[in-house]
């Protein structure tokens, strides 16, 4: 099914700027307009006490759910930390070839690692999270050609090690999506 647009729903306060900034450099990588949404819904339900975390993987089922649309990738962009069941912590994670990712900001943010913040390289690697995301819900796998916003990456290290770019064979697949 061709996509015709991106939708990105906030859960918790996302400065307005830093949210258009991001918009700006995921529309550029996708050529897909961005709508962004708010969601004000309580996320309590998705909360493990155990793991002092939220659950990615019901949180990607719940937006699934409540956006179902045939047009539209849908990313549901998170402050809070995101776990699914086999991983410690996840930067996020999508439906493989289906339509929707989920991304939080939690593990990127220079404050988690003891560093000074930065608000520059946050957007940076936020913006390079959600679009490896939405690689993924279109179908792409990692890939490791350096520099490839498609690599994997475990440590926030990783990220910065990559661009905001697909590698010219991922390109191709987003292409022909
Ligand atoms: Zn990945
Ligand atoms: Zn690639």
């Amino acid at each position: 099914m061709e996509k015709d647009s991106i939708l990105l729903i906030t859960h918790g306060h996302f400065e307005k700027e830093f949210l258009d900034r991001t918009a700006i450099l995921v529309a550029r990588e996708f050529r897909l307009p961005i709508t962004i949404k708010e969601n004000h819904s309580d996320l309590s339900e998705f909360y493990d006490p155990t793991r002092r975390q939220y659950d990615g993987h019901k949180l990607l089922q719940d937006i699934d759910a409540r956006y179902s649309s045939s047009s539209m990738i849908r990313v549901g962009l998170f402050r809070v930390d995101l776990f699914i069941p086999i991983l410690t912590f996840i930067f996020g994670q999508a439906a493989f070839n289906g339509s929707t990712g989920v991304a939080s900001l939690y593990r990127l943010r220079n404050e988690q690692y003891g560093i000074k913040k930065n608000e520059a390289l946050l957007l940076e690697r936020f913006s390079k999270v959600i679009i490896h995301e939405i690689g993924h819900a279109m179908g792409l796998i990692h890939c490791h050609i350096p520099g490839c916003v498609m690599q994997p990456s475990t440590y926030v290290e990783d990220i910065d090690q990559k661009n905001h770019e697909f590698c010219p064979n991922c390109r191709h697949k987003i292409d022909l999506f």
